[in-house]
């Protein structure tokens, strides 16, 4: 009886996730190197970076300033005073065999990222934002392994949220909600696939409905979103297994398979990690005057969450369309110069996620906005169909037409002008007259079939709005077109 009890729990995923955020300052956090991406191995280091004896760190203001920013932003309480603190491990890539990072007093607490998913909105509180260096980068060849230092002590911030994710949806939706406010304060490129931006998922599984944690494993280092969500759900799975089989989870560090989609143990964490955490004896506290924490909030541009509320009530844009406009600068952008530019903001917002979203990369898309709002006005007259749109932007990208000489080249403007559709639709009628007696005789379905001629006829173009209510018209008649 147990047995069955047990086999039919349902269990209830909780996840929390650590992210790692390399800010793009000029230099490095403690030294004057640059702060680049792909400079040659080793180019960009220094005694200090390098971790050499006797080289003492001096901290980047920009960092603190980049940091406080990304604090704000997320809603947190910024502490006046934090502190640094050493965190000891030994790994290659750190020839220090410690990271400066913030423990016991860190920079940021206690803020919160509103999400959207299909299930509706949910806040994930953030626990902490504190700072920290980067580390090296192994490279793993065939024979060897090569060690590249040129990231050792470029400046961090680590997110940790609350354990408030119960899907992979949630903290998908999380991610691309944090890059959208990191990138929208320019402190981060966020690209997950150069590192700029990492996560660390920490999951558990619980009987539905029970209040207490269960024992959680951690995949570190994940790389994409979609590898975020996967790693989740196939977790999820591997716990909740294991629970209804009546084993236990045990406490593990795991990382994700992607050509399996499943994760890997990586090793058993019988105990705590011991860092040997205390305080950086090399650097001050760090003191922030009221003024400066006031300064930078001045200076903060209005983040996604803000526009996306100011689309949806003074533009009128779908709550759906004004999600995916804030959140994304090129796109976002690009819709800020066209919208006055043009008749109905909301038929150009959806003509830029529908369509013009497929033309774009994620920094830049190659129409102009003078282009954007023809087109859109286009759209809101009666001389193009949302459906055409892709081809006529094939069209202007692969020629450089503007849109209306797209819509005339590919032949796709629509027939509104009243007089030539009445001929055509007289002329489908008659020929159709068993269709039009049906719908006379109340078979409301023939409508839709006489429409379907009609679009037939002229490939498509017939304005659907005019073209039936033409139909109407003609049907009604008493004595037949
Ligand atoms: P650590 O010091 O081991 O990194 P933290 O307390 O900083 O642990 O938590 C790391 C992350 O794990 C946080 O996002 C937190 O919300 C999450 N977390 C903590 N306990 C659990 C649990 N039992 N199940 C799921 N997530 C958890
Ligand atoms: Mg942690
Ligand atoms: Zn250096």
């Amino acid at each position: 009886m147990k047995q069955t009890a047990a086999a039919e729990q349902a269990y209830e995923m909780v996840a929390g996730l650590e992210v790692h955020v390399e800010l793009k300052t000029r230099t490095k956090m403690f030294c004057g190197c640059p702060n680049a991406f792909d400079a040659p191995p080793n180019t960009n280091v220094c005694p200090v970076c390098l971790g050499l004896p006797g080289a003492l760190p001096a901290l980047n203001r920009e960092a603190v300033v980049y940091a406080v920013r990304a604090g704000l932003a997320l809603h947190c309480e910024i502490a006046r005073d934090s502190a640094f603190a050493r965190k000891h491990y030994f790994y290659p890539d750190l020839p220090k065999a410690y990271q400066i990072s913030q423990h016991e007093q860190p920079l940021c607490t206690g803020g919160w990222l509103d999400i959207r998913t299909e299930a509706g909105e949910k806040r994930i509180r953030i626990a902490r934002l504190h700072m920290e260096e980067d580390a090296g980068k192994l490279l793993h060849g065939g024979e060897d392994t090569r060690i590249d230092l040129n990231r050792c002590g470029v400046p961090l911030v680590e997110i940790v949220t609350e354990p408030d994710f119960r899907t992979a949806a949630e903290a998908r939706a999380f991610l691309h909600g944090l890059r959208a406010v990191l990138l929208c304060i320019g402190v981060s490129d966020c690209r997950m696939n150069e590192g700029s931006m990492r996560c660390d998922v920490n999951l558990s599984v619980r009987p539905a409905g029970r209040s207490a944690l269960g024992v959680r494993t951690e995949m570190k280092n994940i790389n994409s979103i979609a590898f975020a969500g996967k790693a989740m759900d196939s977790e999820f799975r591997r716990q909740a297994a294991l629970l209804r089989a009546g084993g236990a989870v045990r406490r593990q560090t795991r990382r994700f398979d992607p050509a399996s989609g499943q994760t890997v143990l990586m090793r058993e964490k019988e105990s705590e990690d011991d860092y040997r955490f205390f305080p950086e004896p090399d650097l001050p506290p760090l003191r922030l005057e009221r003024a400066d924490i006031e300064a930078i909030r001045a200076g903060m541009p209005e983040l996604p969450e803000e526009k996306k509320r100011r689309y949806v009530r003074t533009l009128g844009l779908t709550e759906s369309d004004a999600d995916i406009l804030s959140a994304q600068p090129a796109l976002g952008a690009a819709f800020d110069l066209a919208r006055t530019r043009c008749r109905e903001p909301a038929r150009l917002a959806n003509l830029l996620v529908q369509e013009v979203s497929r033309f774009a990369d994620e920094e830049a898309q190659p129409f102009s906005p003078e282009d954007l709002a023809a087109l859109s006005d286009l759209l809101s007259g009666e001389t193009l169909h949302m459906g055409s749109a892709r081809r006529v932007l094939e069209h202007m990208q692969k020629t450089g037409a503007s849109p209306a000489e797209a819509v005339d080249a590919l032949e796709l403007s629509l027939l509104s002008d009243r007089a030539a559709l009445d001929a055509v639709v007289r002329g489908i009628v008659r020929d159709n007259e068993a269709l039009a007696q049906r719908y006379r005789s109340g078979k409301a379905r023939a409508f839709q079939a006489i429409m379907g001629k009609i679009m037939q006829a002229t490939k498509g173009r017939a304005h659907p709005a005019i073209a039936a209510r033409l139909l109407e018209e003609v049907l009604r008649e008493p004595d037949g077109p």
